[in-house]
C-alpha cells in the first residue's frame, strides 16, 4: 500500500526532518499547514524557505483528492462527491447539513468486498484499501471545496472499515490530533458489517469512538439472505462480540437495520430482534439507559439488487413493535435518496471506477 504524506504523524515528520537536518520544530508548521490549514500545494506554506518547499515536493509528494462530480439534494442539506484519488481511483463522501453541525460521511475502501446484497459499492469487489492520509484527505478536500469546517464523520461510506483495520485506527488517531484537525472522538462513528475479531480489538482499545453494526436482520437465516457475511459469521459470534465491546467500553453500539420488504420487516422479525438484542445486551450502562441502539433505514433501492423498500405503514408498525418492547429506536432521516446517496451509488453509476467495472452497470 502507498503510504502518503498525509498519513504522516507529526512524530514521523519530527523525525524525517532531523534525518534531512532541517530544524524538527519546523514539523509543527508544516502538521498546521497540512491538517488545519489543508494546503494542497507546499508553495502555500509560506513560511517555509524555498529550498526546503523545493526539497519536499521531491521527497513528500503532496496530493489532496479531487472533487470529481458533485449532486446536491433540492433543498442543498445534503451534498454528494465524488473524489479521485491518486491513483485516479474513485470513492464518494457525502456532506449532510444537521442541525448540530456538518457531518460526512467518508469511504475507507476503494468497492468493497463483504458482498452485501443492497449495496452498490460491492458490485464491483474491492480495488484497494485506503490509507489513512486518503480518509483525512476526503474531509479536507470537502471543507475546502466548500469552505465549511465538518464537525462530524462517520466512516460508513464505501468499504469495510475492520477490513482496513490498521490504516482506520491510524485515520482516528490523527483526526483527533489537537495538531490536526482536532475533532472529538465523540463526534466519529464508525460503521462495520460485523467482524467479531475485530470488534473485540477495537473495543480494547478503548477509542470512545462510536461503533455500528450493519445488522439488518434478527436471525443468521434471514442475515444471510442479504449479507454474504453472515455465512462467515453466526449471529451468536456476533452478539459475543458485541457484548464483549459494550461491556469493555461501557460505550452505546447502534445497529444499523435496513427495511426490506417481504425479507426483514413483518411484526415477527421486529419481536425477534427485540429479544435478540435485550438477551445479548440487556442491563443497563453506568450512565444509564441501554447498551443499544437501532437505527432503521428504509433501503434505497439499486437497480442490480433487486430490493424493494416497505410501505410507510410496514414501517411504522416495525418501529412501534421494537417501541413496545422497550428497545430504543430512531429512524434515520433519509437525506440522500434522490441524490444516488446511499453506499456507492454514485460511483457505481458514474462506471468509471476502474477497469473491473461492468459496463453493463453503467
Ligand atoms: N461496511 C460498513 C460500512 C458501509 S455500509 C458496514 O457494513 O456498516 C454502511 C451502511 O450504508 C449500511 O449499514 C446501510 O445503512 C447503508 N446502505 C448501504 N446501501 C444502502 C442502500 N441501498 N439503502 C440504504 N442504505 C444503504
Amino acid at each position: 500500500m502507498s503510504f502518503d504524506t498525509l498519513s504522516l504523524t507529526m512524530k514521523e515528520w519530527k523525525a524525517y526532518l532531523d534525518r534531512i537536518g532541517e530544524k524538527p520544530y519546523r514539523a509543527k508548521s508544516i502538521y498546521h499547514w497540512l491538517h488545519q490549514k489543508h494546503a494542497a500545494s507546499y508553495d502555500e506554506m509560506t513560511d517555509l524557505s524555498l529550498s526546503l518547499r523545493e526539497r519536499l515536493k521531491k521527497e513528500m509528494p503532496l496530493y489532496l483528492p479531487k472533487v470529481d462530480q458533485v449532486q446536491r439534494s433540492e433543498d442543498g442539506s445534503v451534498s454528494k462527491f465524488l473524489v479521485r484519488l491518486s491513483d485516479d481511483k474513485a470513492v464518494e463522501c457525502v456532506l449532510m447539513d444537521y442541525r448540530f453541525g456538518l457531518s460526512l460521511c467518508i469511504s475507507s475502501q476503494a468497492g468493497c468486498r463483504m458482498g452485501c446484497r443492497f449495496c452498490a459499492s460491492t458490485l464491483a469487489g474491492l480495488e484497494r484499501s485506503l490509507t489513512a492520509g486518503e480518509m483525512l484527505g476526503q474531509i479536507y478536500t470537502v471543507e475546502r471545496y466548500e469552505n465549511c469546517h465538518i464537525s462530524h464523520v462517520v466512516v460508513m461510506g464505501c468499504g469495510e472499515p475492520f477490513d482496513n483495520f490498521t490504516q482506520v485506527m491510524r485515520f482516528l488517531t490523527m483526526i483527533n490530533d489537537p495538531d490536526g484537525h482536532n475533532m472529538s472522538v465523540r463526534n466519529i462513528t464508525v460503521s462495520t458489517c460485523g467482524l467479531p475479531d475485530k470488534i473485540r480489538e477495537f473495543a480494547d482499545l478503548k477509542t470512545g469512538v462510536t461503533m455500528a453494526v450493519s445488522l439488518h436482520a434478527p436471525n443468521d437465516q434471514t442475515r444471510s439472505r442479504i449479507m454474504k457475511v453472515a455465512k462467515a459469521v453466526s449471529m451468536k459470534d456476533l452478539m459475543d462480540a458485541c457484548a464483549y465491546y459494550a461491556h469493555t467500553t461501557n460505550d452505546r453500539i447502534t445497529f444499523e437495520y435496513l427495511l426490506i420488504k417481504n425479507l426483514n420487516d413483518s411484526k415477527a422479525d421486529a419481536l425477534e430482534l427485540a429479544h435478540l438484542l435485550e438477551k445479548n445486551l440487556g442491563g443497563q450502562s453506568p450512565s444509564g439507559g441501554k447498551l443499544y441502539h437501532v437505527n432503521l433505514i428504509p433501503v434505497n433501492p439499486v437497480k442490480e439488487c433487486g430490493f424493494d423498500r416497505p410501505s410507510e405503514n410496514t414501517i411504522r408498525v416495525f418501529k412501534e413493535t421494537l417501541e413496545m418492547c422497550r428497545v430504543p429506536v430512531t429512524r434515520r432521516r433519509e437525506m440522500g435518496s434522490g441524490i444516488d446517496a446511499a453506499c456507492g451509488q454514485l460511483r457505481a453509476k458514474t462506471g468509471r471506477t476502474d477497469r473491473h467495472t461492468n459496463p453493463s452497470k453503467e
